[in-house]
């Protein structure tokens, strides 16, 4: 396996960050996680537009265009000849004294690893999976921004315990008003009344790449969706639920606590929509060429 590091694709075994990395020493840096499918990086720009506004918000500068960026992670993905792949790029805030002051660190460290996707077992899709609702609380918006996708994972990772304890595959976080927020790695759909459902950004959430285009699929489909606080009770009464994010896609929810779901017919048909848009994009990623990536460069 080979990895980027500042600029560099070297053996995974070379493949080193200093232990005085404030990414390591604070959680302090940022990061996106992408997919691949036949050679072709989904979503790049909405990928890098965000891990760029996380950059932002942490008043933290990639040393790197989006050009750039995407040229070292499709270098890297043919180092290591993979086309149906999983990418992550990871932006710190680079090595530096003890402290947390950023200025201690005078150049980010970038870092890009591209492994084979391994798909979830069918029958995910099929039967749908376990949630719990955590009693790990969400960070509030004013502590830490979860539209922030930082290093720092330890909220998400409280909760993936609780999860794991209680033999469910994902955990979903109430904020600290009672309100449904997003799962450890995933945003959160359910569909009640004829309506698709899912808590609105300012209920503090990371505004999945995948949760935005399947509300426009759904509006595509006719499907009406809101974007709104809901609680536990809103969510126990739906018809069915499933979860989004960039590597499950669309996957059905079979049982949340107590509560058991069918996977219904909206999970199904927005699969299967998603699946279609991941087809269109890359058809049109290809007929376009090598310049939609390497433009400006
Ligand atoms: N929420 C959290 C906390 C996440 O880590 C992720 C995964 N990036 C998501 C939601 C889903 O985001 P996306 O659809 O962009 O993968």
């Amino acid at each position: 396996m080979y990895v980027y590091v500042n600029g560099k694709i070297v053996p995974s075994k070379e493949a080193v960050v200093s232990v005085f990395d404030h990414g390591f020493l604070y959680g302090d840096g940022v990061y996106e996680t992408l997919r691949v499918y036949d050679g072709v990086v989904f979503k790049i720009d909405e990928h890098l537009w965000r891990l760029f506004r996380s950059a932002s918000l942490i008043g933290l500068s990639i040393p790197l265009d989006a050009n750039h960026l995407k040229l070292a992670l499709y270098d890297t993905l043919m180092a290591n000849a993979l086309r149906n792949a999983y990418l992550r790029l990871t932006v710190t805030r680079g090595k530096g004294p003890i402290g947390l002051d950023p200025d201690l660190c005078p150049q980010p460290t970038i870092v890009i690893i591209a492994q084979e996707f391994r798909e979830y077992p069918r029958a995910y899709y099929e039967q749908g999976i376990h949630l719990i609702i955590a009693k790990t609380r969400r960070n509030d918006r004013r502590a830490i921004n979860p539209q922030i996708k930082s290093l720092n994972f330890l909220n998400n990772i409280l909760a993936k315990i609780e999860a794991k304890k209680n033999n469910a595959h994902e955990a979903l976080l109430l904020n600290s008003r009672g309100n449904l927020t997003e799962g450890t790695i995933s945003n959160i759909f359910f569909y009640s009344d004829g309506i698709l459902c899912t808590p609105s950004v300012d209920c503090g959430i990371l505004d999945g790449i995948t949760r935005s285009l399947v509300l426009d699929l759904a509006l595509r489909e006719g499907i009406a969706v809101r974007e709104a606080k809901y609680t536990k009770k809103d969510i126990y009464s739906a018809e069915e639920a499933f979860i989004t994010n960039t590597t499950m896609e669309v996957m059905p929810v079979s049982r949340i606590d107590e509560r058991v779901f069918p996977v219904g017919r909206i999970s199904r048909l927005l699969r299967t929509a998603y699946r279609n848009e991941v087809r269109a994009y890359c058809a049109h990623v290809k007929a376009k060429g090598p310049s939609l990536w390497a433009e400006e460069t």
